[in-house]
Order: structure tokens, then sequence, then C-alpha cells
């Protein structure tokens, strides 16, 4: 592609998607790259609370909200996975699987993945009883013994998806305190088809060809714990989406971003917003005010 373009924003999220809206009323041009489904992870969310306007909303539903606002502003989006981001002379220059773009400035928001576990067969059993989607693969599970690890707001929003479709679901941390918000914490303790189990690890995932259960070891005294499952769902925190960047000084030791008040990285014309910025909450709201930020900065406003 020879265009180039003003801006490019790498990743549809809350936040990608709020800066092109915010930039279409300009005559800045713009295009958002992605590689996945518009809205970003919202799309796997079983609920959003309190997100404005809203009370409850399902995340696809809230998504597609998101994507409604790009297509209403005929927003390019371009889809495609950046394989690299590199500068030459006064260009970016992303490299895609399917193409080459160019832009005066950039910005990555980009977001994070899951985090595995990172015990044997955690890859080959995906699929076949382990997931970190429970809106996508919860419904397998129905009357089943359910796993879900970890003690964060995701975990703990899954879990509250899975306990009414579950035959009894464990909800297994490594700690006796939760990370996640004690509202949630409530809400999942009130199904009396949920245990807690903590502190344990996880040590082995149990089966062959599916999972069949899952091995703990007590954090304190070590015992171990044998729990019958079908059903594994890791939810233990995010990792940045930013092995494309190849800019140096750009990443911090995780692989997140950080950026200064105006949102710029340590490179010129390369700003970053949303969930790739190392901060200790990721949320929504969070995403869509650095959108609005961001838009100021490159409005000059
Ligand atoms: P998180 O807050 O980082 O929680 C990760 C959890 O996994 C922690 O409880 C951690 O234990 C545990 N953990 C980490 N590595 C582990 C391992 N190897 N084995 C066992 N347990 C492990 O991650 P998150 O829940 O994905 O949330 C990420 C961000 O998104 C947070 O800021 C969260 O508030 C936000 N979020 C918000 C919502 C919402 O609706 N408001 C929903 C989802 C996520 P320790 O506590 O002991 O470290």
């Amino acid at each position: 592609m020879n265009d180039i373009y003003d801006v490019l924003i790498i990743g549809a999220g809350p936040c990608g998607i709020t800066l092109t809206t915010e930039l279409k009323t300009s005559n800045v041009k713009v295009a958002i790259i992605e590689f996945a489904t518009p809205g970003g992870k919202i799309n796997i969310a079983p609920r959003v609370d309190n997100f404005p306007g809203y009370f409850q909303i399902p995340g696809p539903q809230l998504a597609m909200a998101f994507y409604q606002k790009t297509i209403d502003n005929n927003i390019e989006i371009i889809y495609d996975q950046v394989i690299s981001l590199t500068k030459e002379e006064n260009l970016f220059v992303l490299k895609g699987n399917f193409d080459t773009y160019k832009a005066h400035k950039v910005v990555i928001a980009s977001g994070t993945k899951e985090r595995k576990i990172g015990l044997a067969k955690e890859d080959e059993l995906l699929g076949h009883g382990i997931s970190y989607c429970a809106l996508c693969d919860g419904h397998f599970f129905k009357k089943k013994n359910i796993v879900v690890i970890g003690g964060g707001d995701s975990a703990l929003k899954e879990a509250i998806h899975l306990a009414p479709i579950a035959e009894k679901l464990y909800l297994v941390h490594r700690r006796n305190e939760f990370r996640a918000e004690e509202s949630l914490i409530n809400e999942l303790k009130a199904f009396s088809n949920v245990e807690f189990v903590t502190p344990y690890m996880p040590k082995e995932i149990l089966g062959d060809d599916k999972v069949t259960g899952i091995c703990l070891e007590n954090v304190d005294n070590h015992e171990e714990k044998i729990i019958d499952c079908e059903g594994l769902f890791p939810l233990v925190g995010q990792i940045p989406n930013s092995q494309f960047v190849q800019i140096p000084n750009v990443l911090d030791e995780k692989g997140f971003i950080p950026v200064n008040d105006k949102y710029e990285t340590n490179c010129p014309g390369l700003y970053a917003g949303g969930d790739i910025l190392p901060r200790d909450i990721r949320q929504i709201y969070l995403a869509v005010d650095d959108a609005k930020a961001i838009a100021k900065q490159l409005l000059n406003k």
C-alpha cells in the first residue's frame, strides 16, 4: 500500500475505536488496524458493569456498539496483524501479514492477552477442557464440575458466569486475599454450588486427551489435593500485546508501554493508550479516557 496515513491506530478495542471517532471530525487521514474482532477483549466478557449509559451489558453487545461507531463514522478498518513496527527516517513502518503500512504518527492500543499458568498440557488440552473464555465455552460444561484459577476481577467475573451452568464450581486462588472487587467476591459466594479453595497453587493438569481434574498444592503446608473436573479456566492475569514493537526504549521490562502525561512514548510521534499502559487497574472507561486525551494531543487542542 502506498498511502501514507497521518495516524495509524493499532487495535480496535475501546481505546482505538474511541480515538478514531474523535479524529474523524477532523481532516486527519486515519485508519485502525485490527487482526481479530473489532471491540477487543470485551467481545469475550460475559458482562460489563457500570459502563456509562449502561448498568450492566453483555460484553459482545457493548463491543458491537463500539464497532457500530466505526461503521457510522466511515472509519477505515484494516484487517491485518502487525508483525513489526519500526521507524525509518520520519515515518513509522508497520509490516503486517498482508501488507506494509506507513504513517506519520502511530497509536498503540493493542491491549493484552491471557497469561498462561505454565503447566504441562495447558496448550495440549486447550479446547479439550481448558478454556480462557467462559462466555465462549461455558456451555460445554453444563452440569459438570468446573475449576476457575485466579483471584482477580477476570477470574471472579468468569466464575460468576459459570456458576449457574456448573454442577459445582471451584474457585482456586494462591492466597486467602483477593485482588478482585469485594462485590464480585460476595456475588460469587452467594452461589450454593461454589467452593473457594485457598491458598492453593495449580500443580498438574490431569487427563490425557481431555481434562479430568487438577492437582493442587497448598501454599502453606504443601499438602496436595485433587479436584475432579471437566472444565478448567485459568484466568491469572494479562500479558501485553507488544511483541511487534521494534523501536528501542519503548517497552518496559514486562512489555507494557510507559507514556508521559501527553501519552507520548519515548519515541516521538508514537503514542499508547488503554490496557497496554503499565497501570494497576485496567478498565474500559480508562481506555476511553486515554483515547480522548490522545486525540487532543494529535489535534493540538
Ligand atoms: P489480575 O488482577 O492481575 O489478577 C490475576 C490473578 O491471578 C491474581 O489473583 C494472581 O494472584 C493470580 N495469579 C497470577 N499468576 C498466577 C499463577 N501463575 N498461578 C496462579 N495464580 C496466579 O488480572 P485480571 O483479573 O485479568 O485483571 C486484569 C485487569 O483487568 C485488572 O486491573 C482488573 O481490575 C481488570 N478487569 C476488570 C474487570 C471489570 O469488569 N471491572 C474485569 C476483568 C478485568 P495474586 O493476587 O496472588 O497475585
